[in-house]
């Protein structure tokens, strides 16, 4: 009998735990796995402010695929994938000759969504990965290096915009208010000059979190020196800035560095592969297969599911992602042994922690409030636990948060 051929597309959280999981259900001569990723490194998604603001090494935020994967069942081809051809079963690469799949799992994770806002694609960064968070970190050292070189100083060249005061506009403001200082000692820089502003357009910060611990978050980012703009909306990024609307008042913010962390989507793939989805994200049925294709699974940020006590899809999140992974990697040894019952997939939420810094954070776990010293140790707590999930206690070891604070 032929075996299966399983292909994973994207080695992210989702994907890498549909592997993980899966090598270890299925003997050799049950399948053929092969998993295809842009680079032959994960990277923590969920630590990636930390090495856009340099409080964190980027090289702590990744490590090698080959560390977690059983190389006698799972065949790793580092490429980038272009298009699925749903029609013919087909995978297309960019330097590979195309795949062939019995059963799929796309886990191409998120991109950068910037709304069609003029600009923003050519002058703002964003936090998209790990090459996109290297490139942050140096820019925003060489504004530093090159205020000190220059006779006529130019003050903005020290501002840096956040766009969206979200979970990731608010980690990454936590991690700038600390590496701020270090970078003004570095460079000589009068910390007076530096300005680090967030725009938000909705009327608060973190949109539907606790008010209590957003009030608690303002004020330690306020402290620290960030300036809020709350209600306002980047409507253009410019070489020189920002422009922001605020009840029609149109104003230039003029900035060195300009962050859009306002918006994700799913992979770009995934439209352009023909599949029925909102902002790269595919409406899956309850088993995580994409409709009308029974051989395609779809998880993590590419794809959507609808939170039935709020009717409202359920935020792209790393947890719901490895969720969904585990429920991937049951669902097709199913189908590969042609045994059992499919399972359907329900998010076991366990919370929210956010942090601001390495020492403080606020959190919502098991429905409990937690802040300062108590959530920062819990953040570090959830981001081994995620190493751990993959790669077990080896990779904790060699990759994990054991300054708790
Ligand atoms: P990803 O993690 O995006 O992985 C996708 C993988 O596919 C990557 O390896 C990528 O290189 C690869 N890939 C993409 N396109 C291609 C292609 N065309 N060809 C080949 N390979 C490709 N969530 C939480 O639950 N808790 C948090 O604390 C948290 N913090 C976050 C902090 C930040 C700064 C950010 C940006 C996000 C955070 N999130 C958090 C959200 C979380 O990171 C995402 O929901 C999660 O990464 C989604 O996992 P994924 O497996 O779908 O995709
Ligand atoms: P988000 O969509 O959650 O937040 C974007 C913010 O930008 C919103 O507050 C929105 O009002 C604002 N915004 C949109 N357009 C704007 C504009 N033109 N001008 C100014 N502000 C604008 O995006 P995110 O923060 O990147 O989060 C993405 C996903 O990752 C979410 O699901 C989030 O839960 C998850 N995440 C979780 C954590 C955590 O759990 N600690 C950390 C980071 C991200």
């Amino acid at each position: 009998l032929k075996k299966p051929n399983v292909v994973v597309l994207g080695a992210g959280y989702g994907g890498l735990m549909t592997v993980t999981r899966l090598q270890k259900m299925i003997g050799v001569n049950e399948a053929s796995i092969t998993l295809v990723n842009k680079h032959d490194y994960h990277y923590e998604s969920t630590w990636l402010h930390e090495a856009a603001a340099g409080t964190l090494h980027h090289e702590r935020v990744r490590y090698a695929i080959a560390d977690v994967i059983d190389q006698s069942k799972v065949k790793f081809i580092q490429d980038t994938v272009e298009k699925i051809n749903l029609e013919e079963k087909q995978v297309l690469l960019q330097n590979h000759e195309p795949l062939t799949y019995d059963y799929l799992v796309v886990a191409l994770g998120f991109e950068s969504e910037t709304f069609g806002i003029k600009g923003l694609k050519e002058y703002a960064f964003s936090i998209a990965n790990v090459n996109a968070a290297r490139q942050i970190r140096e820019h925003i050292e060489y504004q530093f290096a090159t205020y000190s070189t220059e006779e006529e100083k130019r003050d903005e060249r020290l501002t840096i915009v956040v766009g969206g005061a979200g979970f990731t506009g608010i980690e990454f403001l936590g991690e700038l208010v600390n590496r701020v200082p270090e970078l003004c000692r570095e460079y000589d820089v009068d910390p007076n000059k530096v300005r680090i502003i967030c725009v938000e357009a909705a009327p608060t910060v973190l949109p539907g979190f606790d008010p209590e611990l957003v009030e608690y978050a303002v004020n330690v980012l306020e402290k620290k020196g960030v300036e809020f703009k709350i209600g306002t909306a980047i409507k253009e990024c410019t070489p020189e800035g920002i422009i922001v609307s605020k009840d029609d008042q149109v104003e230039e913010i003029k900035a060195g560095t300009v962050v859009w962390a306002a918006g994700v989507r799913g992979s770009r793939v995934i439209d352009e592969s023909g599949f029925e989805a909102m902002r790269g994200r595919v409406k899956v049925d309850p088993f995580l297969r994409a409709p009308g294709h029974e051989d395609v699974f779809v998880v993590g940020d590419c794809a959507l599911i609808i939170n039935e006590e709020t009717n409202r899809p359920y935020p792209p999140t790393a947890q719901i992602a490895m969720q969904q992974g585990e429920v991937c990697a049951k669902n097709l040894a199913v189908l590969i042994r042609g045994q059992g019952e499919l399972q359907p997939f329900k998010p076991d939420l366990k919370g929210t922690v956010c942090s601001l810094g390495h020492d403080d954070a606020i959190g919502v776990v098991f429905g409990k409030k937690i802040w300062g010293a108590k959530a920062s140790v819990m953040k570090k707590v959830i981001d081994n636990r995620a190493l751990y999930l993959i790669g077990g206690p080896t990779l904790v070891a060699k990759k994990g948060k054991f300054k708790l604070l």
